[in-house]
């Protein structure tokens, strides 16, 4: 019998899951994963062990499965196929990815009805995100009444900037309101800020830009592994060209749109949301590759997804410099994520770019992803490092389980 943990990370229509089971050297290591995705149409739950053996596949085909009753006997259905799965081994934690933790949480927290409801209260900021982390919690507090279900915020990271970063140039009371900048993709960059410390890097204690680039992206100003400044802010909408988000637009399009086009407050959100970014502009996808190949191919949208290629990196670039600006010089910068990881020509643009700053990258070591990729003459360390936001999940939960 073994101690095991559950990382789990809801998205409004999946959820996936990973289980740790404690070796003998008292290491946790992944034991199975899954997914359950088409919550609300077609359901579909898929599991692997270690070794890729397929542990269970299955598919729904009831349409009644958009009901809130319904998702939760779904949810239920799999966390009690994950149980029998875990067998006579104990799971000791939980581990929830929560978007928003508000003002009030600044770091993982066990959760209990009221911090649930807390939890709930935010739903006006992030009603995309927020209410898709907060029923697994509640149907895990159902049927494992005994276990600790810990949120790990994707906020929580952010909670070291300045006042002069947090706020908006609103009248106060949308301050007290809470409506301030926030930021997300916390549990990444704590990750990257995690690996600076383990491999001793001098970056660990320096000022340092990291871009996380996945379909989301955003970028961190940290200096000596505390953050002071962020793209994203409010919403994860805010900052850089996003696959399907706006990032940063002049607010006035939002009443344009409003009192000009009469479009819905939900038109809208779909507009900035789901519409615009690389699948806006280029109209071809929200997917890099996709719209590389587009250029490659001379495609018939060819023009339009360069137009778009350039926008992203653009912004990337011009967004840095703000971060440079915020840590009043820099050390080191960091790729992430799926496009900061894989995609050797959008940093090798957006290095020349920078390189006024003293950047001067190795194109080899680029070409070949490898962890550094300046030169010994650059001024400064640029590395792609591979995110990992459920280790950084699987520590919270270990440190509040084990207290
Ligand atoms: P998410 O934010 O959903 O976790 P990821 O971090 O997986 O997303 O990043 C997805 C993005 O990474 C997509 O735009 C995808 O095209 C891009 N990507 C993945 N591999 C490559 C590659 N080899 N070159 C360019 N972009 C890539």
């Amino acid at each position: 019998m073994a101690d095991t943990v559950l990382v789990l990370n809801a998205g409004s229509s999946s959820l996936k899951f990973s289980l740790y089971r404690e070796d003998k050297e008292g290491v946790f290591t992944l034991n199975f994963r899954g997914l359950l995705e088409g919550i609300g149409s077609n359901p579909y739950l898929k599991s692997v062990d270690i070794s890729g053996k397929v542990l269970i596949e299955k598919k729904w085909d009831d349409p009644g499965f958009a009901s809130a009753d319904a998702r939760d006997a779904l949810l239920g259905e799999t966390i009690e196929w994950i149980s029998h799965q875990v067998g006579n081994d104990r799971i000791i934690a939980v581990g929830h990815r929560v978007v928003h933790g508000g003002l009030k949480y600044s770091s993982p927290v066990i959760v209990n009805n009221d911090i649930l409801h807390h939890l709930d209260s935010l739903t006006p900021f992030v009603p995309l995100h927020q209410p898709a982390s907060l029923p697994p919690i509640r149907v895990m507090m159902e049927k494992l009444p005994n276990v600790p279900q810990i949120a790990c915020f994707d906020t929580a990271f952010h909670a070291t900037m300045p006042d002069k970063a947090k706020r908006f140039a609103l009248p106060r009371e949308y301050d007290d309101l809470g409506v301030r900048r926030y930021g997300f993709h916390g549990l990444s960059y704590e990750y990257i800020v995690h690996h600076l410390q383990q491999t001793k890097s001098p970056l660990a204690t320096g000022k340092v830009v990291v871009a996380h680039l996945g379909n989301g992206a955003s970028l961190s100003a940290i200096k000596d592994g505390k953050c002071v400044e962020t793209t994203m802010s409010f919403t994860p909408l805010d900052g850089l060209v996003m696959g399907t988000r706006t990032g940063h637009i002049d607010a006035s399009i939002v009443l344009y749109m409003l009192q000009e086009q009469k479009l819905t407050p939900k038109e809208i959100e779909t507009v900035l949301w789901k519409k615009s970014g690389l699948l806006g502009v280029s109209g071809v996808s929200n997917d890099m590759r996709d719209i590389q190949r587009e250029v490659e191919t001379k495609g018939k949208n060819a023009i339009s997804a360069q137009q778009a290629l350039n926008l992203f990196a653009y912004r990337l670039i011009t967004e840095i410099g703000r971060m440079c600006a915020a840590l009043e010089g820099v050390d080191g910068l960091i790729f992430t994520a799926g496009i900061g990881e894989h995609d050797a020509q959008l940093r090798s643009e957006v290095c020349s770019s920078l390189s006024w700053l003293g950047i001067e990258i190795d194109e080899q070591a680029n070409k070949a992803h490898q962890e550094l990729i300046s030169t010994s003459n650059s001024k400064v360390i640029v590395q792609v490092i591979p995110t990992n936001e459920e280790a950084m999940m699987l520590k919270h939960i270990l440190k509040l389980a084990k207290n």
